[in-house]
């Protein structure tokens, strides 16, 4: 098995090392180093810069805004920016470009094509994600959000909950039931609805760290264009779970990238510590260390079935049941690294913590902390680890399915 990447990928390594040392201060020291204003402004310059330099969606095809490059290549892209310490866009380009852009792609006709996928990338369209109800997490095709045709537009009523980044949106991808007296899968669409408008509330959500990260948004007589659903009319299941192939599969490639900085700032924190003598905690490292590989190696066959054509599957269900658990297995271990002076907390406070502290980030008691708390997050977002396990024992294996609540 050949791990080498291709000459042309290589060259394009050199291109955006070239862009990064031209575009970032000689003392740069990662968006990690960064609080307050000062990092959200860097964020939004950053994303610009990216935009501008046709960094942010490079496989998408050129016709659409993208670079067409190959799905190996927006690798090497991501790994290059995550090694140099910068984000990858902004919160809502994960439902934008990652999440929607690529379902587009899929299942998107021509005009929704030309009409959004510039515009998310732009950034004139923000993006966040309306699936969950309080009714319908695990069990999404109970959505009770209704949508009902009215000439060249839909209606649509209800609630959704969960929206992160939803307080940063200006469209929203939802499911709603269009067909009520159907089976429950068949009556769903996929609509794309624009949040400025009177018929759209967005209340926050505080957690109990005192930051709301996530919304619930209320449909009351809301309206989006009938252009405006993607696939057919009463599909959207099929194209609500390409969607999520995207979000647990696309994962794979890219998360083993920050995972691995991770795990070399939780070894320097273990040296510090002088916690890198101890049996145990070089066990456990050491087999961070190997997850770590394997997610790397795991990842490179997701993105390789990518270019050649394979869209996601069930078997995302391994890839985002693998990285949620080792994460929390991870950050248990920074705990116990830290002892009880991982009680006090001093230092950095993470902007944000999804899915892992940002690049350059200190190793302070703050900073892990919160990473191992918002750990626990990644076992349920984008579908448990519980239904994950379901999806791989039902479809994966064929195993006899599990009772279902009528
Ligand atoms: C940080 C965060 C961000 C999120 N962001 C978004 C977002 O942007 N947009 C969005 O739409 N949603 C979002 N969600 C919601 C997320 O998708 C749901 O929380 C998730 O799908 C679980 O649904 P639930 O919370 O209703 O839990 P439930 O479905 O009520 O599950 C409760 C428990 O029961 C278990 N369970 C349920 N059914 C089964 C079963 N059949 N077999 C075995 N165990 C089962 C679950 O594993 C879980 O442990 C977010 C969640 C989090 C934590």
């Amino acid at each position: 098995m050949d791990f080498l990447f291709p000459p042309e990928t290589e060259a394009l390594r050199l291109e955006i090392r070239t862009f990064l040392e031209q575009e970032l201060p000689d003392d740069w020291g990662g968006i990690g180093t960064l609080q307050g204003a000062e990092y959200t402004d860097f964020v939004a310059s950053w994303r610009h810069k990216l935009y501008e330099g046709g960094w942010l969606a490079t496989s998408w095809p050129t016709e659409y805004g993208g670079a067409g490059l190959s799905e190996v290549d927006h690798l090497v892209v991501a790994e290059e920016l995550t090694k140099a310490g910068v984000p990858l866009g902004s919160p809502n380009d994960v439902f934008g470009i990652s999440m929607l852009g690529n379902t587009l792609l899929q299942f998107g006709t021509e005009s929704q094509k030309h009409h959004f996928l510039p515009r998310i990338l732009s950034g004139e369209y923000r993006f966040c994600q309306g699936y969950s109800e309080p009714n319908a997490g695990s069990d999404l095709a109970r959505v009770g959000t209704r949508a009902v045709r009215d000439g060249d537009e839909w209606i649509i009523d209800g609630q959704k909950i969960w929206t992160s980044a939803g307080h940063l949106a200006n469209w929203i991808f939802l499911l709603c039931r269009t067909d009520p007296d159907a089976p429950l899968h068949k009556g769903i669409s996929f609509l794309l609805c624009p949040m400025d408008q009177p018929g759209v509330e967005v209340r926050p959500i505080e957690m109990l760290s005192g930051t709301s990260e996530f919304n619930e948004v209320f449909f009351d007589g809301a309206r989006a264009a009938t252009d405006h659903l993607v696939g057919s009319e009463h599909d959207g299941w099929r194209v609500a779970m390409g969607l999520l192939g995207y979000e647990r599969g696309k994962a794979a490639g890219l998360l083993p990238i920050s995972f691995r900085a991770e795990l070399d700032r939780l070894v320097d924190l273990a040296k510090e510590t002088d916690k890198a003598r101890d049996p145990v905690i070089r066990d456990r490292l050491a087999r961070a260390y190997a997850e770590v590989e394997v997610m790397r190696f795991r990842g490179y066959d997701v993105v390789t079935r990518f270019v050649n054509g394979e869209l996601p599957s069930a078997g995302a269900a391994t890839t985002k049941l693998y990285w949620s658990e080792y994460h929390l297995r991870t950050t248990e271990l920074a705990m116990d690294i830290l002892g009880v002076s991982g009680l006090v907390r001093s230092g950095r406070s993470p902007m944000t913590a999804f899915q892992t502290d940002d690049p350059g980030a200190p190793n302070s008691t703050a900073s892990w902390q919160r990473t191992f708390l918002t750990a626990r997050a990644g076992t349920i977002y984008a579908g448990t680890s519980e239904i994950q396990r379901n999806i791989i024992g039902e479809i994966l294996l064929g195993l006899p399915k599990e009772p279902r609540v009528r």
